[in-house]
């Protein structure tokens, strides 16, 4: 085969070895703009596990570029001027320079051609008369540029303003600083990577690198400035710079990596924010991916490039995901300095869902202690891990965090099913109506096997007088009641869903209001220990919220402010019968899912004005405000809702979302995401 391969990154070369080691009668070319001294960046990280897959694919640069790492265990976090160390994560660096040059080394070995300092701008004849061409021309990639239409690219800014410098400093650790200003908050994620040298990205906000005025400085002045924020961490050392100018990190996907003869790799394909570092990584395991698929489809190039973009694809979705979680995580870390040390470490080295509670007790079980036990407040005795710890809500205790719905299985608090505060609230017929009966006796079940219980009280709104559910969800009953909501709006659009409301109007709006007011005051002479209101599921007060749903010119309508009126109206009157020791939650949507509805933004907000009416604590919802939202359900999808809403609004949080096991609850509650966790 001819292989024609644009840039001599990782990726390419990586890929050129490989091809060429497995039938050295290919004829390959790597066509690079720079010389081959020069590259951008300085030291890359690598986790231990992409190891084994470099030694299985080529063990000679296996061995030199292992035998050239910088090796290490632990991760400092500098935080507040308190330094805290955990150990047992197993990274090691090499320059990137180096690693080019022993990739470059090897292919001279194996004869790969390599023409340096050769920019291709004609674009369109490059790879012309080639089986097979590769772009592996990066983040900016012209080939895939060239090919847009076919590859579907979709490159979006990630995260804040970022510079990658060098220093002198020999760190023994991969280091985090964190340094408040008056500009805002700066960090840095810094890491040896051989006897001289560490890496040292420096990160921090738009809207504080432009106060801080580095948008307008030179490079000189913007590592003069870096140097005197950070001087007592470099300790004299200096800042050194390799084009390291301040930029945005790209997030890079594309639809498919491959166009006829013409395949992705690395960053041209894919990016994944650089704190979780893993683009080197990944650019090389794509390059073991496709030169496999060309062992097992012979040189059938169509066969081979449907068989790796299978292959990666999908383990690649996973990285971006964790690296989005990450960056993430770093955009909003600002509104996690108000947490104590080692709940900051515990919650910034569980950021990406990588690591738990679990996993960070096999590598570093005394970092595991010291967060059970500042979590349990007691540093001298052995606490359980956080979701065991008790939690009080007013005068109510609670023996543990996990929450349950329906059978209490040892949780610590037991939801019982929804409830309606009238005959016309109901979702079905068998919905429950509330009388204090069933009150009492859901909270007698929840008391004997040990938890407290939190009483669901509700109005479906829209989505009432439906068939149960085992007949098909938000289909309407052939005979069934009329329905009330924000405003006459249908749940959903299918001939058969849930029946056309009206509007909710004067007297009506008092009828719903003292509804729940009754229920309230109801349930306060029973044993029922804390109750909720829904203001989720698309149901009649959740209906209020949302843009979508409410489309009301009254006093009622309009903007957020206007739209949460009646809802706070609700709980101000179940606020004022429901006593004041014992907890009110509500259950809300933080995002509607859908364009022209609810952010989470909104659900800050929210969350924020139902506290100041004296909710104490917030299960977080998504989606189901009307039919045709777009959901993103994957396993502890609401836990960064949660986290906003917990360290935003600053309300007490319930997260679930799919989670299953007391690992995520421990992981979840040790690091202040959520309060509570519901397991299901
Ligand atoms: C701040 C930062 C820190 C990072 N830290 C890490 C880390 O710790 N660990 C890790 O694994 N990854 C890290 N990465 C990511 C890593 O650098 C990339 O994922 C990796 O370099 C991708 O390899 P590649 O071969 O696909 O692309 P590149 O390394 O970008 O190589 C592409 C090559 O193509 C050449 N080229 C482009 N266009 C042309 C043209 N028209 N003509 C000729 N040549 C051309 C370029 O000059 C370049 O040499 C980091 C990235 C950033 C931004």
């Amino acid at each position: 085969m001819r292989v024609d391969v644009l840039g001599a990154g990782p990726a390419g070369l990586y890929l050129a070895i490989l091809l060429k080691k497995a039938d050295a009668g290919h004829q390959i070319t790597v066509t690079e703009r720079n010389p081959p001294d020069a590259t951008f960046g300085w030291g890359v990280v690598f986790s231990e596990e992409t190891l084994g897959g470099l030694r299985d694919a080529d063990y000679p640069t296996y061995l030199e570029i292992t035998d050239t790492f910088a090796r290490w265990d632990a991760i400092d976090i500098r935080y507040r001027g308190e330094l805290l160390r955990s150990r047992g994560h197993g990274f090691a660096a090499i320059a990137r320079k180096r690693l080019l040059a022993i990739l470059q080394e090897r292919c001279r070995e194996l004869n790969v051609r390599l023409c340096f300092e050769t920019d291709v701008v004609d674009i369109e004849n490059f790879g012309v008369g080639a089986d097979l061409v590769v772009a592996a021309d990066g983040v900016r990639s012209l080939l895939r540029e060239r090919h847009a239409a076919g590859f579907g690219p979709t490159i979006v800014p990630q995260g804040g303003k970022y510079a990658w410098f060098g220093t002198d400093l020999v760190l023994d650790a991969f280091t985090f600083l964190f340094r408040e200003t008056e500009h805002g908050l700066f960090q840095v994620h810094s890491y040896p990577f051989d006897e001289h040298t560490s890496t040292f990205i420096v990160e921090c906000q738009e809207p504080t690198w432009r106060t801080a005025g580095l948008d307008t400085m030179s490079e000189d002045e913007s590592i003069a400035f870096c140097e005197d924020l950070f001087a007592a961490d470099l300790r004299g050392h200096r800042l050194m710079s390799n084009r390291s100018v301040w930029q945005t990190f790209p997030r890079v996907e594309n639809r498919t990596w491959r166009q006829g003869n013409v395949v992705l790799v690395g960053d041209a394909a894919h990016t994944a924010h650089f704190s979780i570092g893993s683009g080197t990584k990944l650019a090389m395991e794509d390059a073991i991916a496709l030169a496999n698929g060309f062992e097992r489809h012979r040189d059938d190039v169509p066969a081979a490039l449907v068989d790796y973009e299978a292959q990666r694809q999908p383990v690649v979705a996973r990285f971006q995901r964790a690296a989005d979680d990450s960056a993430e995580y770093f955009r909003r870390v600002g509104h996690h300095t108000g947490m104590a040390p080692t709940q900051f470490v515990f919650n910034l080295l569980t950021r990406s869902g990588r690591i738990g509670h679990a996993e960070l007790t096999v590598r570093d079980p005394a970092f595991t202690s010291r967060v059970d036990n500042w979590f349990g407040g007691d540093q001298n005795t052995l606490a359980p891990p956080p979701a065991f710890a008790p939690l009080r809500l007013g005068e109510l205790s609670l023996p543990n965090r996990i929450v349950r719905t329906g059978a209490p299985n040892g949780a610590g608090l037991a939801y019982g099913e929804f409830v309606a505060v009238t005959p016309e609230g109901r979702i079905t017929p068998e919905t429950p109506v509330l009388d204090s009966e069933n009150a009492v006796a859901m909270a007698e079940a929840a008391h004997a096997a040990g938890a407290r219980f939190a009483l669901r009280l509700g109005h479906a709104g829209a989505r009432g007088s439906t068939r149960p559910a085992a007949g098909g969800v938000d289909i309407a009953l052939a005979e069934g009641w009329p329905l009330v909501a924000a405003s006459a709006r249908r749940y959903g659009p299918a001939p058969d869903s849930a029946a056309m409301p009206a509007e909710l109007t004067g007297a009506g709006l008092d009828r719903v209001l003292d509804a729940f007011a009754k229920a309230a005051g109801m349930a306060a002479d029973t044993d029922v220990d804390l109750v909720e209101l829904d203001l989720a599921h698309g149901h009649l007060l959740a209906g209020f919220l949302s843009p979508l749903t409410n489309r009301r010119t009254d006093e009622f309508g309009g903007d957020l402010t206007a739209r949460l009126r009646f809802p706070l109206a609700v709980v101000d009157a179940v606020r004022s019968v429901w006593p004041s020791g014992r907890p009110l939650s509500a259950c809300v949507t933080v995002t509607d899912w859908h364009r022209h509805g609810l952010t989470v933004d909104d659900g800050v907000r929210i969350t924020g004005a139902l506290a100041e009416h004296g909710v104490g604590l917030v299960r977080v919802s998504a989606g189901q405000t009307v039919a045709e939202c777009q959901p993103d359900y994957r396993r502890g999808f609401l836990t960064r809702m949660a986290d906003r809403v917990r360290s935003e609004a600053g309300v007490p949080t319930v997260v679930g979302g799919y989670l299953t096991t007391v690992d995520e609850a421990n992981t979840i509650i040790g690091a202040g995401r959520a309060d509570l966790c519901e397991l299901t």
